[in-house]
């Protein structure tokens, strides 16, 4: 009996002892291939020499000192290293230790900024159906995702949620993208209206869709489209890169590829690349300037704020992929995944749509690929091929989401961008046996 009470395994778990680049080794000494990073986590795979000895060079000469008294060398270059890589606008960081936390400060910085310019009437803040940002109580209420919100529904916050951009569920027949993204981008300024004008902080979206979803991309225009409607508002764009940043998606920041720049940035995962738990909150000179130059001090902070040893392992990993041009080799590897993932499932009886960008792909389970009938949730099919994967030495991120009120599963992959062709070639294989075999235990579809 475990005294570890993370959660309630239906099998129990393996006990992972080691990593080694692109793969995890259990206590039996069986090998795994980290096809989805843990959870888009592990960018530069396992037990990378120079991050690990950043690590241990900084838990000696400095592990701790707190952010009232002191700041670090490893926060300021980190800061400096994230300020050199995004648009000029961007160039403020505030560090903190998950996505979660890295989402709270956003928030809470909106707030402020607009308290700070004589607008203390902004206080909703309007996010999108079908979107998780993370489970602590702030995160979960501008969440969409109605499974992870139903138990804590009494605890939420007030939330305000509009539709996502999901074409392949969301569009109507004969739109156009263009269409399509305008008749959200109105929906979005509706709810701005009838909120209150001058009531709204700040409208959050996750670029890429990431765990809800399976890696779902904006149609082309969406975002400057989003956008306008907030500056039109005075409304704060918060976006959340926690899953979608950090070169996951062939571009160091997701949004590169949307033509817009955020006023606020979250991210965490591919930061520190699992090394340690980070996060961070890039924010645009405008919010930074209103906070400063107002009352002086963010009201916020955690214990782990900029903690030296978690910036000196994000440092380590940023300057590694920067220097070994791994961005790039994203966009490249996603390429040749995207056309291996079509040409294994791309008529695939079960297989309804494969999508995403960079080294975030996901394949969505369907019981009939011509008509896009999800299976029936309670045979929690994402989850029987992740177990099925697993046991063929494949980990691959499954979720079963829910789209507008309708059910689907997916499985994500969001593979080291360190992974050689080969090795990707091979996830697809196992996750193509994985789930072949998945559909043959299944009861019989009449
Ligand atoms: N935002 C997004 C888009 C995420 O995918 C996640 C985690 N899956 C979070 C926020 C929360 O991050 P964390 O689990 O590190 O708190």
């Amino acid at each position: 009996m475990t005294h570890i009470f993370h959660r309630t395994p239906r099998v129990p778990l393996q006990t992972a002892v080691r990593g080694e680049g692109c793969y995890l080794f259990d206590a039996d000494g069986r090998r795994y291939f980290d096809g989805s990073g843990g959870a888009a986590v592990s960018c530069l795979g396992h037990g990378h020499p120079e991050v690990v000895a950043a690590v241990a060079a900084q838990v000696q000469r400095l592990a701790y000192a707190h952010t009232s008294f002191f700041t670090s060398e490893p926060a300021e270059q980190l800061a400096d290293l994230l300020a050199g890589r995004s648009p000029a606008g961007l160039a403020h960081a505030y560090f903190v230790s998950s996505g979660s936390e890295a989402v709270e400060t956003a928030l809470k910085m909106a707030r402020q900024y607009h308290v700070e310019r004589g607008e203390a009437g902004r206080r909703h803040v309007v996010s999108r159906r079908q979107s998780y940002h993370g489970n602590t109580l702030g995160a979960l209420a501008i969440g969409g995702n109605a499974g992870r919100r139903a138990l804590y529904e009494p605890l939420l916050a007030e939330a305000h949620h509009v539709s996502p951009c999901f074409a392949r569920h969301g569009r109507q027949a004969g739109e156009s993208d263009a269409q399509y993204a305008e008749r959200l981008a109105d929906e979005l300024e509706q709810k701005i209206l009838a909120l209150g004008p001058r009531t709204v902080s700040a409208f959050v979206a996750e670029t890429v869709v990431g765990a809800t979803a399976g890696a779902v991309a904006p149609v082309p225009g969406y975002f400057p489209r989003i956008r306008a409607v907030c500056e039109r508002h005075g409304v704060l764009l918060i976006l959340d890169e926690v899953m979608s940043g950090m070169g996951r998606t062939g571009t160091y920041h997701a949004f590169e590829q949307e033509g817009v720049v955020p006023d606020l940035l979250c991210l965490a995962k591919g930061l520190g690349g699992g090394y340690q738990p980070i996060g961070a909150v890039l924010a645009a000179a405008r919010v930074v300037d209103a906070i400063v130059g107002g009352s002086g001090a963010f009201q916020h902070g955690h214990t782990y704020v900029g903690h030296p040893v978690a910036c000196a392992a994000a440092l380590a990993v940023q300057t590694v992929v920067e220097r070994d041009g791994l961005v790039a080799r994203v966009a490249e590897l996603g390429r040749g995944l995207d056309a291996r993932l079509r040409s294994r499932f791309g008529d695939h009886p079960h297989v309804g749509d494969i999508r995403g960008r960079g080294l975030f792909q996901a394949i969505e389970l369907v019981r009939e690929r011509d008509t896009g009938e999800p299976f029936d949730p309670a045979l929690q099919v994402h989850a029987r091929v992740k177990r099925a994967a697993q046991e063929r030495g494949l980990l691959c991120y499954p979720a079963g989401g829910t789209i507008d009120g309708r059910r689907g599963d997916h499985v994500l992959l969001a593979p080291p961008y360190i992974a050689s062709v080969g090795q990707l070639d091979e996830a697809v294989e196992r996750l193509g046996e994985a789930l072949d075999a998945v559909v043959r235990g299944l009861p019989a579809l009449e």
